[in-house]
């Protein structure tokens, strides 16, 4: 069965239970080396995203990236608000006018990735969502190319993001508001590493029992 956006509702629950679980350790994280703001940045724009669910479950992908998009701009402060929404626009002008299915995705997540680096001016090594993000577009990419199922796919992705996640822990922050910190931002993981992790595990649960 192809995956449509009427997964999106069971998507974005699994999403919020997740980070609703992981609350207080996010929280921790941001607040070690940020502002403590993180994880409500993100369920505000969840929250947003739960009014227009049953509307986005009914369109394409392009479109629903892009009203996830404009959702997550209008409800999300911080600079996770600002790259999540750069990520879910450009996902939506590098799919629209593309077959549907698996390769199209791969290689628009890999360009709206590169957007998020654009925008915040920053790439792997920085101690950001980046060091999730770019090493999972990288190995989403890869697999669908060498004809992996679907099944092995979701597994190389939660995998490259664990490894992502604690890359970030011995980093220096650059960029952000870690980067205040100087040194001081070693010893800690990254809260919106961290998140982007626990986001794309709930995906891939989600869609390994959909399928
Ligand atoms: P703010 O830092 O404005 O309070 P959030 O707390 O919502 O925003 O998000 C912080 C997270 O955003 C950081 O943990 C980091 O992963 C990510 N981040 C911050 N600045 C950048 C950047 N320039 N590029 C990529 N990710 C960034
Ligand atoms: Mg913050």
């Amino acid at each position: 069965m192809p995956l449509t956006p009427a997964i999106f509702p069971q998507l974005l629950e699994a999403i919020s239970a997740t980070l609703n679980d992981h609350a207080e350790t996010v929280t921790e994280l941001d607040q070690a080396i940020g502002d403590g703001d993180h994880v409500f940045n993100l369920q505000r724009g969840l929250e947003a995203l739960q009014s227009h669910a049953t509307e986005i479950a009914n369109l394409d992908w392009p479109a629903a990236w892009q009203k996830i998009g404009m959702t997550v701009m209008a409800a999300i402060g911080g600079a996770s608000g600002s790259l999540y929404a750069t990520l879910f626009i450009a996902l939506h002008k590098n799919s629209k006018d593309k077959p549907a299915g698996m390769q199209t995705f791969a290689e628009a997540f890999q360009l709206a990735v590169e957007a998020v680096k654009h925008r915040g001016k920053a790439d792997v090594g920085e101690k950001t969502m980046l060091d999730v993000w770019v090493p999972v577009a990288k190995t989403l990419k890869q697999a669908v190319s060498e004809g992996k199922d679907l099944n092995a796919i979701l597994d190389q992705v939660c995998t490259t993001a664990e490894v992502g996640v604690e890359s970030t822990r011995d980093m220096l922050a650059t960029k952000g508001r870690a980067s205040f910190l100087g040194e001081r931002s070693k010893g800690h993981i990254d809260a919106g590493a961290k998140t982007a992790q626990l986001m794309i595990a709930a995906i891939a649960q989600q869609i390994r029992s959909a399928s």
